[in-house]
């Protein structure tokens, strides 16, 4: 597989982009900004851009998806439940001091369970409510690869002080569907330095019971 991930705009979203050595497929996780970068990396690898995911609709991971589907024609897919986060793209953008990006209802929702397969690479979504209500992490079991958005990080969890979000529910998220997975899984989380869930479930200070 061809794993890159790149930070994005000002607050460093970790975009990433999955690509298949055979297929020149690719799936590209949270486009936040940082297009022409993005783009670069694609055409390096000679990857055609499949589908686009958003692990949740906060403007960081979410503002260059439109922009990235009208040049690949990649579908945009996210969690329904983070609709509401969608309307007040206005208010998230005074949040930074930054435009309204163009973002638009997505092509289909990742609902928990959905299968995310293009040729030669097979994820699939699992529901982590908490930093959001449609906040969702992409499992890959055959790359022991999560991506968890900014539900997990390392030596940190996702903040539930922003609209939709629930402390009570990010951590049963964690702790039902992230922490059960496999010690060697590789995290790259939405933010910062990557981890694995073997080294969370030991050390992250926010995780211990
Ligand atoms: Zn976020």
């Amino acid at each position: 597989m061809i794993l890159e991930t790149l930070p994005v705009g000002p607050l460093q979203c970790n975009c990433s982009i999955l690509g298949d050595e055979t297929s020149r497929e690719a799936i590209v996780v949270d486009p936040g900004d940082d297009i022409p970068r993005i783009l670069a990396l694609l055409t390096k690898h000679q990857l055609t851009v499949k589908q686009i995911i958003i692990t949740h609709a906060h403007i960081d991971h979410i503002a260059g998806a439109q922009r990235l589907k009208q040049l690949t024609g990649a579908p945009v897919l996210y969690n329904q439940n983070d609709l509401p986060l969608v309307k007040m793209m206005d208010v998230q953008a005074g949040w930074l001091g930054v435009p309204t990006p163009n973002v638009q209802a997505p092509d289909d929702t990742l609902d928990d369970g959905k299968l995310i397969a293009i040729t030669g690479l097979t994820g699939n979504i699992l529901h982590t409510p908490g930093h959001t209500e449609g906040s969702v992490c992409l499992y890959l079991p055959a790359h022991t690869l999560l991506l968890a958005g900014d539900t997990l990080f390392a030596g940190s969890v996702g903040r539930t002080d922003l609209p939709g979000g629930n402390t009570r529910k990010l951590l049963t998220s964690i702790h039902d569907r992230l922490l059960v997975l496999p010690d060697e899984t590789i995290v790259i989380p939405g933010h910062g330095a990557s981890t694995t869930i073997g080294s969370e479930r030991l050390a992250n200070p926010f995780l211990q019971t």
